[in-house]
């Protein structure tokens, strides 16, 4: 068989090779990076900070709540526990309830707000929280399409890599380094075929002396355009 052509079937079969590992490095970066799951995430954290806060400022105000209650409990038993008698007393200790009272009030509607505020912040987090559930169903089922695209592409390219095997074991020592250093220098094409007498490769139109040079079986012809290895017909 001829050197340009047992060159030009291994090309054929790298071509199919760098095909099929170009795209299972795509899936795996895609694999490895799902922004959707990614944004969502944050987005979650954003929330469940937000709550954390709220959540402890609602605590906070709940038990100086209980505390002023505590108090007022508290000063109402002085009142009427029959320890105090002097009325002066007695009636400062009333004013003193009545302000307790007065303040409870305007802590309740603290609370309130807080648990108001809370209830806003909960539903947010759980909001982002199914989003990102969401996101991640999502990503799972993308994913497992690639991950069954790229085990036909991993089956596909040992099947071609023993085509591969058996093709190189046919190529001259020689004329094999001068293939992997054409096509390591010439974007993983090292053979191109003529087609019209054009490179196929860079479409340069071949000289008719080195067209019929190409031809021949027993050389290796270069394009004088691109320096591929020229497979003629
Ligand atoms: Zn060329």
């Amino acid at each position: 068989m001829s050197r340009p052509k047992i060159l030009y079937d291994l090309q054929q079969l790298d071509s199919q090779l760098d095909r099929h590992r170009a795209r299972i490095a795509e899936i795996d970066r895609t694999l490895a990076d799902d922004k959707a799951a990614r944004v969502a995430r944050k987005k979650v954290d954003a929330a469940q900070g937000n709550f954390d806060t709220v959540h402890k400022a609602l605590l906070r105000t709940k038990s100086i709540v209980q505390e002023q209650r505590d108090k007022i409990k508290q000063t109402t038993n002085l009142l009427y526990g029959g320890t105090v008698k002097n009325p002066k007393e007695l009636e400062d200790i009333q004013q003193e309830v009545g302000a307790l009272k007065r303040y409870l009030d305007l802590l309740e509607e603290r609370q309130l707000e807080a648990m108001l505020e809370f209830d806003e912040v909960q539903e947010r987090r759980d909001q982002a929280k199914e989003l990102l559930e969401q996101a991640l169903a999502d990503a799972s089922k993308r994913n497992s399409a690639l991950i069954e695209e790229k085990l036909q592409h991993q089956s596909a390219s040992s099947g071609i890599e023993s085509q591969r095997k058996a093709q190189a074991s046919r190529v001259d020592a020689t004329d094999i380094k001068i293939y992997e250093t054409v096509r390591s220098k010439r974007a993983g094409v090292g053979v191109a075929k003529a087609q019209d007498r054009n490179c196929s490769a860079c479409g340069s139109t071949l000289a008719s002396a080195l067209y019929q040079q190409a031809r021949s079986p027993s050389n290796l012809t270069y394009c004088d355009t691109c320096g591929r290895i020229i497979y003629a017909e």
